[in-house]
């Protein structure tokens, strides 16, 4: 890459943003994914990496620049009162140790870290006003998401109606919505169902034609992460019959987890652990998977804790999320264009994620 000559670099970065970018519309848009994470996640390692190289070649356009993708005309649009940000990765440990070095230089002490299971399903924001629900929004570019609370109120797991006292007048929290593994071999379970049903109805309909329809109608969910993504992202109010049935059942096999807070002016205490032990009283689900540590091998010990039990884990997970803990360091800190710089994602090798990809090109 180094030998590359400017305008040779220059047309690698545009074949490398196109590609990109028709990669994230399939993901984002359509809830399926034409390549495995880790090859994405290579293309965007080398565009940065030309991106460092060629700084004229910069562009706020460029994906390294943004967060998620487009948002689709389908929902109402939601303006979030705080931009939900991506997060930077780091895919080794020597890059893990430099990251919590520079950061404990930041803050200028030594930090207490916030070390949690980096989920794999979609970001939501919840807007609670009086105690009560009043919108659930995805994640869409990070300035504007999709209103999906028709969808969310019928989430078990997300309460519509806070328990406990001391909720503040308004305000945001964000999680992962998901599919749990189990839930998610069921799902896919009832879609062979389904198809067997439409086969067995087929009528005059010769068989091999049949297949193909019912496989049309109702395929195999590639993974967890789509099939949640498609679940929360569907206006299963124009299905019928057997699509309905359908649906509600992927709406049905979806759960939260919270993982941080948007527009919320003053939270009553000083950490984000105690953020979520807030959460919890008012019976907004936290993961159990959440430890605060303090120094860099304790952070490294968690994530080779979660590398050998990660398989046994509820749902799927594609890394560890290490954050500051202390939320006045967040705003000490700061974010760049796509990311908080008080949070970093240490990615598992691809070989270790536990998946279950059935087949990368089937299936939403
Ligand atoms: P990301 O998924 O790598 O990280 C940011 C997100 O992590 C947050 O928005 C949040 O929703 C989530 N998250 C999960 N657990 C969390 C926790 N405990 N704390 C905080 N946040 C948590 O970044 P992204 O911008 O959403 O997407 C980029 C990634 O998506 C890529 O690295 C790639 O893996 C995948 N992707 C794949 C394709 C493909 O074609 N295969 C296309 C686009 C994106």
């Amino acid at each position: 890459m180094s030998e590359l000559s400017f305008g040779e670099a220059r047309g690698r970065v545009d074949a490398l943003r196109e590609q990109l970018a028709a990669w994230s519309d399939a993901y984002y848009q359509q809830d399926t994914q034409l390549v495995p994470d880790a090859e994405y996640d290579a293309a965007m390692a080398e565009l940065q990496a030309l991106e460092r190289m060629h700084p004229e070649l910069e562009s706020q356009d460029s994906p390294t620049q943004r967060v998620g993708g487009e948002v689709s005309e389908m929902f109402a649009p939601v303006v979030h009162g705080e931009r939900m940000l991506s997060l930077d990765n780091v895919f080794s440990l020597e890059e893990l140790r430099e990251w919590l070095a520079k950061t404990e230089t930041a803050v200028g002490r030594e930090v207490d870290w916030l070390t949690e299971l980096k989920i794999d399903g979609l970001a939501i924001n919840l807007r609670y006003e009086r105690g009560r629900l009043v919108r659930a929004a995805t994640r869409g570019d990070g300035r504007t998401g999709e209103d999906v609370t028709q969808n969310a109120i019928r989430v078990a797991g997300i309460p519509t109606q806070l328990q406990g006292s001391g909720h503040p007048d308004a305000f945001e929290v964000r999680g992962e919505v998901f599919i749990p593994v189990a839930e998610f071999e069921a799902l896919n379970a009832l879609q062979a169902d389904l198809r067997e049903r439409v086969i067995a109805e087929r009528g005059a309909l010769d068989l091999a034609t049949a297949t193909t329809r019912a496989e049309r109608r109702f395929p195999p969910f590639a993974n967890p992460r789509n099939a949640a993504s498609g679940g929360l992202r569907q206006q299963l109010d124009k299905k019928t019959g057997l699509e309905h049935e359908a649906g509600l059942a992927r709406l049905n096999s979806l759960r939260l987890y919270v993982h941080g807070i948007g527009d919320w002016a003053d939270p009553p205490v000083a950490a984000q652990s105690e953020v979520y032990e807030l959460l919890a009283g008012w019976d907004l689900p936290t993961s159990p998977h959440v430890e605060v540590r303090r120094g860099t091998e304790s952070v490294l010990e968690f994530i080779e804790e979660y590398r050998e039990r990660r398989a046994s884990i509820e749902h799927e997970i594609d890394g560890i999320v290490v954050k500051v803990d202390n939320l006045a360091d967040h705003a000490e800190l700061g974010t760049t264009s796509r990311a908080p710089r008080w949070a970093i994602a240490y990615k598992y090798p691809p070989e270790e994620v536990h998946t279950k990809l059935l087949d990368i090109r089937v299936g939403v």
